[in-house]
């Protein structure tokens, strides 16, 4: 399956994605992310995919991508593919039917020798982690690894034991179309990492990798606070023979106390917006904080795409929201 799909990445379309993941109300960081994305793909002459990143189960509900859909329609940002509806040629589009895909792709890296059974929970993690940390991130010790360098024996484990790849220590290179040119060495920065979780559950790493090269994604937009995941999926890009795709990370939208939007931040939840906002004025306000605006005047998605460029987005790591959007 994995083979037959991979032929679907050569065609020359460019292809952007939206991946929210189904948990909440989207807020003004979600669909700022959102509008970059269609823009970019649109300028492009490109198809926009609406990915549905439920891969957490307790968290994920249908009615909160139903509505994801609804505000994505109410700005004016339509998909080509994707969505509940599961439109096009790539379905399904929800990472909760993907199994089987995310299945084949593990067994292959597991023939790499470089995925080993790891019983740590998360109190063995933070009791030996490595004293190389960034971004908080908590870098993996290496308990489980059965011996210092691969390729690992394959064991049948007889317990439920998460599965975890083997990170060399070597720098990955990418140059992000905002942020620029990055290094990440993978074993100082990112730690030997899960692909999948005891209880079965899959690795975000692992299914966005997969989706994008199956579902043919040749750039990935969405918010900086994933930046360092990038070097992991270019690793994974590479074990598993696709082409990764460019990314821009945008500046994460923050409120006027510095922090960064959560689903928590009521007011500045779609559900506020489109009390407070017309599509026409919530759509300019968005392009003037992505400096495609000089005045916050309202407009449509359609009349931004021959003026869109990341040139003009901040290189800065935030974007404060001005106090008047919050209402
Ligand atoms: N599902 C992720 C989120 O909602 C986005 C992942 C991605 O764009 O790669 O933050």
């Amino acid at each position: 399956m994995l083979n037959n799909a991979l032929t679907k990445e050569n065609s020359p379309i460019a292809k952007g994605r939206f991946a929210p993941s189904p948990t909440g109300r989207m807020h003004l960081g979600n669909i700022f992310t959102a509008l970059i994305s269609w823009l970019s793909a649109r300028k492009q002459g490109g198809k926009w995919i609406l990915r549905i990143e439920d891969l957490d189960p307790q968290r994920s509900k249908t009615c909160h991508a139903l509505q994801i859909e609804d505000d994505l329609a109410w700005l004016g940002l339509d998909f080509d593919e994707g969505g509940t509806a599961d439109i096009g040629p790539c379905a399904p589009y929800s990472q909760s039917r993907r199994n089987h895909l995310y299945a084949e792709a593990l067994e292959r890296l597991e023939h790499t020798g470089l995925t080993y059974p790891c019983f740590c929970t998360r109190a063995d993690i933070m009791a030996t982690q490595a004293p190389h940390q960034s971004d908080g991130r908590v870098i993996y010790g290496g308990t489980c690894r059965p011996a210092p360098q691969p390729p690992f024996p394959r064991t049948t484990a007889d317990r439920p034991g998460a599965t975890r790849l083997y990170v060399p220590d070597s720098d990955i290179t990418f140059t992000d179309t905002v942020c620029g040119t990055h290094t990440v060495n993978l074993a100082r920065h990112c730690g030997d990492f899960v692909l999948r979780r005891a209880d079965g559950a899959w690795a975000y790493q692992l299914a966005v990798v997969v989706d994008d090269a199956l579902m043919g994604v040749t750039e990935v937009v969405r918010g900086n606070d994933l930046l360092l995941s990038t070097a992991q999926q270019i690793y994974l890009c590479n074990l598993l023979g696709f082409p990764a795709p460019s990314h821009a990370h945008l500046p994460l939208l923050c409120n006027s106390a510095g922090q960064r939007l959560s689903k928590r931040d009521a007011s500045l939840s779609m559900e506020q917006l489109r009390r407070r906002f017309t599509p026409r004025e919530l759509t300019g306000r968005l392009a003037h904080l992505a400096g495609l605006l000089p005045h916050p005047e309202p407009c449509t998605p359609a009349e931004l795409v021959d003026l869109f460029s990341f040139a003009s987005i901040s290189r800065q790591p935030s974007i404060i929201v001005p106090d008047e959007m919050a209402g």
